[in-house]
């Protein structure tokens, strides 16, 4: 019997590839398709002599062509990062936007079940702690962060639409902070810039007091939950991450004493519209998933720290390898 086949964007980034891997475990035909804008060839090189593996390089916030039937779609291409969407904004908002609306449109016309990504930034500085998937967030959209929260948020709209109105088979995952190997060293966010710091010997920068927290969920675990939920039969937003939620500050000391780094703490200003708190209410994927993480921080960010240590000096000291500039927009 041919397999099943399933188009991944964002196949080339931290959550992609990973996804990529494990749709191939599960017998899968996989279709990975990135612009590379983020993405890294290195994430899905290891996929290349499988045949049931392919590679389109493709921008998904322009039209998609996949010829043949498609099963399954997840949408998981978006800059990802504060920083790269300061950098892209406008790259930012169009694959949310156009890009969903292309893949939506593809799923319709193939009859797909399609997942796409959301995010915790949906709820902004939440007001309410921990955030469930009722909450409506406090999102304000025209600070540095809402190019990515409206367009995941758009996303959402334009999703339920599709599901409603043209009867797609749609899924919603709202991804909470994730780690783990693959993230890119400098794509600024919180554990590989320390982890980062920590390898070349310099000051960790905390911003602001660092009493803001973060709940860190390990990816083999996301990928558990996002697998569940494509399996399932629900079609509202469900909340995917680790419950356990720690300052920034605590978060540094632990990076401290993982990597043995004689370095310190130092404090840098708090980035505009940072959201001071942020954990997931996960009752639902626990009921309609029997969805829990499983992997603790200190086992998540040893297998972490692990990877990190294997890049090479050139790695380590890249500060921006990616030229955004000459990215049209
Ligand atoms: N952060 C920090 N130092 C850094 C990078 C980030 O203190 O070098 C803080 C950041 O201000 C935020 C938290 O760590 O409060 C998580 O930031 P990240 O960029 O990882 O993701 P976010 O959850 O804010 O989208």
């Amino acid at each position: 019997m041919a397999k099943p086949r399933i188009l991944i964007t964002g196949a080339a980034g931290f959550l992609g590839s990973h996804l990529c891997d494990r749709f191939i475990r599960e017998g899968y035909h996989v279709i990975g398709m990135d612009n590379l804008i983020t993405g890294e060839m290195k994430n899905i090189q290891h996929l290349f002599p499988l045949p049931e593996f392919e590679f389109h390089h493709h921008d998904v916030s322009k039209y998609v062509h996949v010829a043949g039937e498609l099963q399954y779609i997840l949408h998981f291409a978006s800059p990802a990062s504060p920083i790269d969407y300061l950098k892209i904004p406008i790259q930012t908002l169009k694959v949310g936007s156009l890009g969903t609306h292309n893949l939506l449109g593809l799923a319709r016309s193939k009859n797909s079940r399609i997942l796409v990504a959301s995010t915790s930034e949906v709820y902004g500085d939440p007001t309410v702690h921990p955030q469930t998937e009722e909450y409506y967030g406090n999102v304000n959209p025209v600070g540095p962060r809402g190019v990515y929260d409206e367009a995941k948020r758009f996303q959402e709209a334009m999703t339920m639409a599709y599901h409603t109105y043209h009867n797609v088979d749609t899924r919603i995952i709202r991804i909470f902070n994730t780690y783990g190997p693959r993230m890119r060293l400098n794509d600024g966010r919180v554990l590989p810039a320390f982890i980062g710091q920590a390898l070349r010997g310099e000051d960790l920068t905390v911003f602001g007091d660092g009493n803001q927290t973060r709940s860190f969920c390990f990816v083999d675990d996301l990928v558990e939950g996002i697998y569940r939920l494509l399996m399932s039969d629900y079609h509202l937003p469900v909340n995917i991450g680790n419950p356990d939620e720690i300052t920034i500050l605590d978060f540094a000391k632990e990076i401290i004493q993982l990597t043995g780094t004689k370095q310190k703490i130092i404090f840098k200003p708090l980035p505009k519209d940072d959201p001071m708190q942020r954990q997931p209410d996960i009752t639902k994927a626990r009921k309609l998933l029997q969805w829990e993480p499983k992997i603790s921080r200190s086992e998540g960010l040893r297998i972490t720290y692990d990877y990190f240590k294997t890049l090479s000096q050139e790695e380590l000291y890249q500060r921006d390898h990616k030229n955004f500039d000459n990215y049209s927009r």
